[in-house]
């Protein structure tokens, strides 16, 4: 597995900035007090400004501070779509690898939708990410500073929400992803009731992540609830398939008394049908899970369409009939490619990284 190889100022917490700090003071040659890295870490995670622009630090100490803490992320584009309300971010990596972050304001809410891979290796047919390949892990600060940069873009209206939903397998980057839910919660001050964490079933992860002292929200992307069709749609089913992740999402309900949420991208014809609705709603109700619908976003290659809203709204009403609890997803970000499934980092044309390659997948490298 190809090791994470960026490296961020948000890689550090509290006593690796003392370490960097001892670093810089050893190389000056200047005794720094103890109450710098306090300093430094209010710049960073409280004013959320680069070192060099650290004006409690003093002047001649900010260029070496800010060359031992680079950031990671540098813009390559930035689209606003729904009237300013989305912004998307493609960021490139210090090694060429390209993510992509979304921003959403909503009336009573401000949502980060971040990344956790360059790519993704679990080869959902439906989604663009899956489309292309896995490139590699990204750290914990690549992953924070995401965040961080949509807060700075925010201004005024506070970050409050940061779902784990735009490129790659959060929980098949667990450590680095779990130290961001540690970092966004500690550091930036997030509620832990406000993370989710999005995974297409992955039960190892979700016990761990059941085990975790912070509880986060889980959603899991669920898309069928017969074996068949979901190891067609979500491969990674043929490992862990709907009775095992059942399980792990009853343990994750159980241990953090959060709701459970199942994502279900409707597919004309393929998952939209009265008997899909019927499955779905007996697997969700014991589990006492939410469901977002939304019609499927369209991706360059999977050739199916997602369902008219006529069919998203029939559907929505056989579940809930059922006694489900199922409710359609506003989409957003659809004018500039930046809806759920539609995040995929290849340039066309300029750029002089390395662009991810879109290469043809079959069965995902699990295990
Ligand atoms: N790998 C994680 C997180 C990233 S995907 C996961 O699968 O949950 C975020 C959500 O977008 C998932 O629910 C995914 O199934 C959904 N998605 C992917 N492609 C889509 C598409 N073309 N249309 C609508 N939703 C899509």
């Amino acid at each position: 597995m190809s090791p994470a190889t960026g490296t961020s100022r948000y890689d550090h917490d509290r006593a690796s900035l003392d370490t960097v700090l001892a670093g810089v003071a050893e190389r000056t040659g200047t005794a720094l007090p103890a109450y710098r890295v306090d300093q430094l870490w209010q710049g960073l995670y409280r004013d959320l400004v680069a070192p060099e622009d650290l004006t409690t630090l003093p002047k001649g100490l900010r260029a070496e501070v800010g060359a031992a803490l680079p950031a990671a992320l540098t813009e390559d584009t930035r689209s606003v779509g729904d009237s300013g309300q989305t912004v998307k971010w493609l960021f490139r990596l210090a090694d060429g690898a390209l993510v992509e972050t979304v921003l959403m304001h909503y009336a009573e809410r401000s949502t980060v939708c971040v990344s956790t891979q360059a790519g993704c290796a679990m080869a959902c047919g439906f989604c663009a990410t899956g489309q292309m390949g896995f490139d590699r892990h990204l750290t914990t600060g690549e992953i924070v500073e995401q965040v961080v940069r949509a807060q700075v873009e925010a201004g005024d209206r506070r970050v409050s929400n940061v779902v784990f939903m735009g490129m790659g397998e959060p929980l098949a980057n667990y450590d680095r992803t779990w130290s961001a839910v540690e970092r966004l919660h500690g550091d930036l001050g997030l509620s832990a009731r406000h993370l989710t964490v999005s995974t297409v079933g992955i039960v190892p992860g979700i016990r761990r992540l059941a085990a975790e002292s912070l509880p986060v929200n889980l959603a899991v992307s669920l898309h069928a609830a017969d074996d068949d069709l979901r190891d067609e749609l979500v491969p990674i089913n043929r490992r862990y398939p709907l009775d095992v992740l059942a399980e792990a999402c009853a343990e994750h309900v159980a241990t953090t008394g959060r709701r459970l949420s199942f994502e279900w991208a409707l597919i004309h014809d393929v998952n939209d049908r009265p008997e899909d609705a019927a499955r779905l709603a007996d697997y969700a109700r014991p589990l006492g899970a939410h469901v977002n619908l939304i019609p499927l976003n369209p991706t360059p290659g999977w050739p199916t369409r997602g369902s008219s809203p006529e069919r998203v709204r029939a559907f929505a009403d056989e579940v809930n009939a059922r006694g489900g609890n199922a409710t359609v997803r506003r989409t957003r970000g659809t004018d500039i490619d930046a809806a759920c499934g539609q995040l995929r980092a290849d340039r066309v044309g300029g750029g002089d990284g390395p662009t991810p390659v879109a290469a043809p997948r079959g069965r995902p490298p699990v295990g």
